[in-house]
This record gives C-alpha cells, sequence and structure tokens, in this order.
C-alpha cells in the first residue's frame, strides 16, 4: 500500500469514527430529551399520594437513561474510571437509604443536598483550571460568569445543607442564632464577593484568577452557614426545601460549565419545583418567603418569656377508650411522635373499629407535621388509611368546634394555641390545627418535652385538654386491644 492510500485510508477511517461520534451524540440528545420528559413526568405523579410511586419510577428510569446516555454518548474511553466512581457510591447510596428511618429522611435529603452544592464548586473550579476553555476568546466572560456564579450557588448550598443536616439531627441546637447586625454583615459578605467577581473576571490568566476565586468560595461558604444557622426551628421545612431549590440551581450552573443540556434542564426544574414548594409551605406557615431565605431577614427571631403554667389532667386507657366510644366524632392529629413510635398501623386498627361502630374518624394533617413535607400523609398511606378521611388543616379546623374528641398522638407544635395567642412566641403567625376548640382533646406523647420549635405548650393546661402519658405506640396498642374487647371483635 503506498504512503497516498494509506492516508486515504487512515483519513476514511478517521471520518468513520467522527460519524460514529455524532450518531452517539445525536442518540445521547434524543435519550436526553426522553430523560428531561421523565423528570416531568416523575414532578407531576409526585404531586398526588395516589400516583407518587408511579412519579418515583419515572424519575428513576430517567435517572437510568441520563447516566447510559452520558457515558455511551459523550465518553470516549474512561469507562473503567466511571465504573469505579459510580459502584460504590450506588451501593453506598442504596445501603443508606434503605437504612434510614423515615424520621432520619430530612436529614439524609439535607446531606444530599449538600452533596450536589459540593459538586457544583468543584466542577466550577476544574472548569476553571481546564486551560482548554479559555482558548474560547468570545465566550470567556460568559464562561467566568458562569463559574463565578456556579461556584457561589455551590458554596452556600454545601455548607447550608451541612447546618441544616446537623440542626434536623439536633447536634446543634434548633434555635436561630442571630448575631448582631447579622443582615449588615450579610450585605458586606455578598458586596465583597462581587468585587472579588470583577477581580476574576479581569484576571488574565488562571494563576491569578484562583485566588479571588478560592477567597470568595470561604465567604460564599460562611454566607451559607450564617443564613441557616439564622433561621428558628419552626422555619426548618421552608429552608430544606429552600436548599433543595439551591441545589438545583447549582446543578443547573454545573450543567452550564459542562456544557450539558441535561443538567441545565434537571436543574432548572428541581430549582423551580424546590422554590413553588418552599414559597407554598411560607404561605401556609405565613411566614415572608423573602425573609426566611434571607435566613429571618425582618424578624426579631421570637423571644418569648411568656411562662406557662397550669394544672394538667392525666388520663388513662380505659378512660380514652370510654371516651371514644361515647363520641360521634373523632379527630386524629398525628406528629413526629408518632412517626418516630411507629404507631401509624396500629391506629390504622384502631380508626378501622371504630368506623365500623359507625363513628365519624378523620385526621387533620398539618403542612409541617413531622420531619419532612407530607410526612404523615406517608404514613399513613404506608398503613393502608383510606386517603378520603385524611383532611388538610384548611380543610378540617372550621368542624373542630363540632367535634367530640381531638387525639394528638405525638404532635406539639402544630396544635400550640401560643402561635394564635402569644404575639411575642417564636412561632407566632403560624397557622396551628385549633384542637382546643373540640369538646375534649387528648394528647399523647411521653412526658411534658417541648416539640421542635422549643416552644412551650400552654395546649396541655386547658381545661378539656387530658394528656395520655406514654410512648405513642404502646398507648395505641393499648387502646386497639381494650377496643377489641369491648367491641368484642
Ligand atoms: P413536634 O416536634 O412539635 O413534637 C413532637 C412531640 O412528639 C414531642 O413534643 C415529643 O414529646 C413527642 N414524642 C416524641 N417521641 C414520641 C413517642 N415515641 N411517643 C409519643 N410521643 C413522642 O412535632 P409536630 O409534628 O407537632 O411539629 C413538627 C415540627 O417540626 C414543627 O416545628 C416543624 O416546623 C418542624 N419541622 C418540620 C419539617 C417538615 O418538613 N415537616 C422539617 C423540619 C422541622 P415527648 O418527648 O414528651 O414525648
Amino acid at each position: 500500500m503506498n504512503l497516498l492510500s494509506q492516508i486515504e485510508s487512515a483519513a476514511a477511517a478517521s471520518s468513520l469514527a467522527r460519524g460514529a461520534m455524532e450518531f452517539d451524540k445525536s442518540l445521547a440528545t434524543v435519550a436526553y430529551v426522553a430523560a428531561a420528559v421523565l423528570f416531568i413526568f416523575s414532578l407531576g405523579g409526585l404531586s398526588h399520594q395516589e400516583s407518587a410511586r408511579r412519579g418515583n419510577l419515572f424519575g428513576m428510569i430517567g435517572m437510568a437513561i441520563a447516566v447510559l446516555a452520558t457515558v455511551f454518548g459523550y465518553m470516549h474511553g474512561g469507562y473503567w474510571l466511571t465504573v469505579a466512581a459510580i459502584v460504590p457510591a450506588a451501593v453506598i447510596g442504596a445501603v443508606l437509604a434503605a437504612r434510614v428511618p423515615m424520621t432520619g429522611m430530612p436529614e439524609l435529603v439535607a446531606m444530599l443536598h449538600s452533596f450536589v452544592g459540593l459538586a457544583a464548586v468543584l466542577v466550577g473550579f476544574s472548569s476553571y483550571i481546564d486551560d482548554a476553555t479559555h482558548a474560547m476568546a468570545g465566550q470567556r466572560l460568559v464562561h467566568l460568569l458562569e463559574v463565578y456564579l456556579g461556584v457561589f450557588i455551590g458554596a452556600v448550598t454545601f455548607t447550608g445543607s451541612i447546618v441544616a443536616f446537623l440542626k434536623l439531627r439536633g447536634s446543634i441546637s434548633g434555635k436561630p442564632l442571630l448575631l448582631p447586625a447579622r443582615h449588615v454583615l450579610n450585605a458586606i459578605m455578598l458586596l465583597v464577593c462581587v468585587g472579588l467577581g470583577i477581580w476574576f473576571c479581569s484576571a488574565e490568566s488562571v494563576a491569578s484568577g484562583i485566588m479571588p476565586l478560592g477567597v470568595m468560595t470561604i465567604i460564599a461558604s460562611l454566607v451559607g452557614i450564617h443564613i441557616v444557622v439564622a433561621i428558628g426551628g419552626a422555619d426548618m421545612p421552608v429552608v430544606v426545601s429552600m436548599l433543595n431549590s439551591y441545589s438545583g440551581w447549582a446543578a443547573a450552573a454545573a450543567g452550564f460549565m459542562l456544557k450539558n443540556h441535561l443538567l441545565i434542564v434537571t436543574g432548572a426544574l428541581v430549582g423551580s419545583s424546590g422554590a413553588i414548594l418552599s414559597y407554598i409551605m411560607c404561605a401556609a406557615m405565613n411566614r415572608s418567603f423573602i425573609s426566611v431565605i434571607l435566613g429571618g431577614f425582618g424578624t426579631s427571631g421570637g423571644n418569648s418569656s411568656r411562662q406557662v403554667d397550669g394544672t394538667i389532667k392525666e388520663f388513662t386507657i380505659d378512660e380514652t377508650v370510654d371516651l371514644l366510644l361515647e363520641a360521634k366524632s373523632i379527630v386524629i392529629v398525628p406528629g413526629y411522635g408518632m412517626a418516630v413510635a411507629q404507631a401509624q398501623h396500629a391506629l390504622a386498627d384502631v380508626v378501622k373499629l371504630l368506623r365500623e361502630k359507625g363513628k365519624e374518624v378523620r385526621f387533620a394533617i398539618h403542612p409541617v407535621a413531622g420531619r419532612l413535607p407530607g410526612h404523615m400523609n406517608v404514613l399513613l398511606a404506608e398503613a393502608n388509611v383510606p386517603y378520603d378521611i385524611v383532611l388538610e388543616m384548611d380543610e378540617i379546623n372550621d368542624d373542630l368546634p363540632n367535634t367530640d374528641v381531638v387525639l394528638v398522638i405525638g404532635a406539639n407544635d402544630i396544635v400550640n394555641p401560643a402561635a394564635e395567642e402569644d404575639p411575642d412566641s417564636p412561632i407566632a403567625g403560624m397557622p396551628v390545627i385549633q384542637v382546643w376548640k373540640a369538646k375534649t382533646v387528648i394528647v399523647m406523647k411521653r412526658g411534658m418535652a417541648t416539640g421542635y420549635a422549643g416552644v412551650d405548650n400552654p395546649l396541655f393546661y386547658k381545661d378539656n385538654t387530658r394528656m395520655l402519658f406514654g410512648d405513642a405506640k404502646a398507648s395505641v396498642d393499648g387502646i386497639l386491644a381494650r377496643l377489641r374487647e369491648r367491641l368484642g371483635s
């Protein structure tokens, strides 16, 4: 074979390889569109209990398609390294998710958000250090801005999520830590970041730009910590969904840096749905959205010194069963304690027996009951409680004055009248389930401990309140056994 024909066949082989690469990329683009559509269906499915499983399945299929399309469509070589990174991560993730109890779910979610933030920071640094990107003279400024914003959002998300994780775990206090002049401090840190951004964008080389980028990363990390430590216990649900939103924007920023369209679309979906959820939760808790995302801006943080005292009236399991059998209408308010005790299955049996006796039994669900949005709905669905007797707070509050018995099971903050009666309370203004308006309220908990927000609860001392002390599961089991005896079933 002469030289010319060798060159010709090499050129043909390389154009064939290029053709194959182009084909891989177009196939990957089609797969990306399919994955993006599946993610949208997934979000749609997750908005209703009946379709939540299907929604999860769509998300899982979409993610599998996305990973395969990225590996086979965009990577050429380096597969073993990818497998070496993905397999242990998938095993660790699966084991952790299988082991985590429902009550630990918010912590896990907060931890996962921190990973997204950290990934955005690392992608930002690597894409800045990668010299190839600096060659694109025309787009250089746009790319530098992508890197800077991506690293900023990523660092805030990373440290903010770690603080949220520690607060949810109880490793640090849930009470807001309000530094003096904290808003001025935030404003100064943001202004310094803007200044560093100008320095970064005008830096001639990677060596001179890495300094402002590094300093900004440290300041943004402090902003993340400072914003989340200033948010009080009862506002934590909003913080978790807000960090969910930030993690979406961090992923979208990483997508811009990596020129990966699916990451941009997915990040935007997570970012905007998280922002909508945060807004809905703020509305449900009567909080200003802007105030919460800026770390409690404009609030004093609540500092009631009002003492709650009086005498409490204890009840036994027998007395509780007597009252339930006399009642025509019963409302059950589950809270975090029911989740900890895993009392939902026994409770579902109690509800079944009472309904068979012709009682009207309904559940009242507060938007922030438990430790994650929809926590109680998930537990009740798991125990096969019919959806039509599970009502939202707004749907049931007006019926409470006509209710004979309210059973409060392991709930505290969400039934605290101080939210309406004490303007200085840290939870002032938060809508609560007005259980004290019913004829009798039975509160089932282990002792007199406060709830997540750390606020005393005057409900326990009201004339029509009875306290049934003990672990929620043991108490509900006791009620179930007595009911069975009394009803002969
Ligand atoms: P709370 O945290 O206010 O109260 C739970 C109560 O359950 C405690 O007072 C505790 O009292 C009792 N309890 C604990 N374990 C048991 C058990 N084994 N058996 C019986 N009782 C038990 O819960 P709520 O659901 O009323 O309110 C949720 C709170 O969590 C709100 O402040 C909310 O803002 C916050 N939050 C909500 C999130 C969400 O997304 N839903 C996320 C993060 C925070 P005792 O120890 O005396 O038994």
